[in-house]
């Protein structure tokens, strides 16, 4: 019978204590069970937290040019939100401005107050789009530059 040991898994990165060494009781996975004191083990941990850690922004430097990054792949949809923002601005303005003491002559003004409810809709509609767009594209160079970090680790790993 085996004797039940400490292991870490390389392809989930779960340390646990198990009987077996063959397949990894987690995540099923075969031959990658490893002593958790092993080097390849710390490291391989060690990268995890990191990859965890790094994927959002540290920094409001960091913050910022992962927006910037963001607009520039999608200037479109950045000038998109900003105008729809400047858009629902107006018109949130229009509304408010109409909500004086009703008189005959504010009636006649009623449908521009439907025109901008309605525009209130359809621009949130497209911010809402246009807004998942930018958020899958900053979600993107959020992974880009942790691979950038990634491998300028490595490489300073295996310069040292
Ligand atoms: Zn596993």
């Amino acid at each position: 019978m085996a004797l039940s040991q400490n292991v870490y898994c390389l392809s989930c990165g779960q340390t646990y204590i198990s009987s077996t060494t063959e397949a990894c009781s987690l995540c099923g996975a075969g031959g990658t069970l490893i002593d958790p004191e092993r080097p390849e083990a710390l490291r391989d941990l060690q990268l995890r937290r990191q990859q965890d850690a790094s994927r959002l922004p540290q920094t409001s430097g960091e913050w910022f040019w992962s927006i910037v990054d963001t607009c520039l792949i999608r200037p479109f949809s950045a000038l998109s939100v900003i105008g729809g923002l400047v858009l629902i601005g107006i018109f949130v303005w229009l509304l408010a401005t109409e909500t004086g003491p009703a008189d005959e002559e504010r009636r006649n003004v009623s449908g521009l107050e439907a025109v901008a409810t309605f525009g209130i809709l359809i621009v949130s509609a497209g911010l809402i789009f246009r807004g998942f767009v930018l958020w899958l594209t900053w979600k993107q160079v959020l992974v880009v530059n942790e691979r950038r970090r990634a491998a300028e680790q490595a490489g300073t790993q295996r310069d040292a």
